[in-house]
């Protein structure tokens, strides 16, 4: 994203390693102690980290590279060397190299040995265009970003959502009797207040810890799918253990 672009014919060079010429500069960030001969045309190798990539091409540049390769000693995935504030004053072209051929180059200079390795840079006209690196962070990644607080938020609100409910297991383990207008009591309810129909002979009642009763449909629904208190006098039909853990194992904790 910043220097020369390479031209039609590519650029052709000699490859120095910085880590075999000056080991301490390995990654570049600071321009070569001795200045390169200025009679070849040096295309120069150095490593990613330490500094920003422009700072490296620069130093670089000064030191009289004619190109800049920065390798990845870490990961295979080609990156664009982005910069920020002016950078103008780079003319060089430069490029990333992912592992695999930061490696390779390095291996082929190795095999070159003394007489050194000739590389020739060429245009590729696939990375030229940097439109994908581009659609990525102005549209893809805040797209991403929202997606994922979005389903934060769902979960959130499940996880709200079922902390309000009991769970079907308990609700399920709740004693349930069955109604007789002959074992009927003065004073028991004889509806069931979420229906409003009267209680008939042979009829499955819930009855909750606070004592009322409800058809075992209509209390199990309402306690599973809406709130876990019982809806005529509000109490919570979950012990706390029941509810919510994280709250009994504090209290735990606290005695
Ligand atoms: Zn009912
Ligand atoms: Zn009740």
């Amino acid at each position: 994203m910043f220097g020369s672009h390479l031209g039609d014919d590519g650029l052709m060079g000699k490859l120095l390693m910085v880590e075999d010429y000056e080991p301490d500069n390995i990654d570049g960030c600071s321009p070569l102690a001795k200045h390169v001969d200025a009679s070849e045309s040096w295309i120069i190798l150095i490593e990613r980290g330490g500094c920003g990539f422009v700072e490296k091409v620069r130093n670089m540049q000064a030191s009289g590279a004619a190109a800049v390769l920065v390798g990845d000693p870490w990961y295979d995935l080609p990156i664009t060397m982005y910069a920020s504030g002016d950078t103008s004053d780079v003319h060089i072209p430069s490029s990333f190299v992912a592992r695999s051929q930061y490696n390779g180059l390095r291996q082929a200079a190795r095999d070159a040995g003394s007489k050194g390795l000739n590389i020739k840079l060429v245009r590729n006209e696939y990375y030229e265009l940097p439109f994908l690196d581009v659609l990525f962070i102005t549209i893809l990644s805040p797209m991403l970003m929202m997606g994922f607080i979005y389903v934060l938020y769902r979960l959130r609100l499940r996880q709200h959502r079922l902390r309000d409910l009991a769970p079907t297991d308990f609700v399920n383990s709740l004693p349930v009797k069955t109604f007789y207008h002959s074992k009927y009591r003065e004073g028991e309810p004889a509806e069931c207040a979420i229906c409003l129909d009267d209680f008939d002979d042979e009829d499955e009642l819930r009855v909750l810890p606070c004592r009322h009763q409800y058809h075992v449909k209509c209390i199990d629904r309402w306690l599973t799918t809406r709130k876990k208190f019982c809806p005529i006098c509000k109490q919570n039909v979950c012990p706390v253990s029941e509810s919510s853990p994280l709250l009994s194992s504090r209290l735990r904790s606290i005695v």
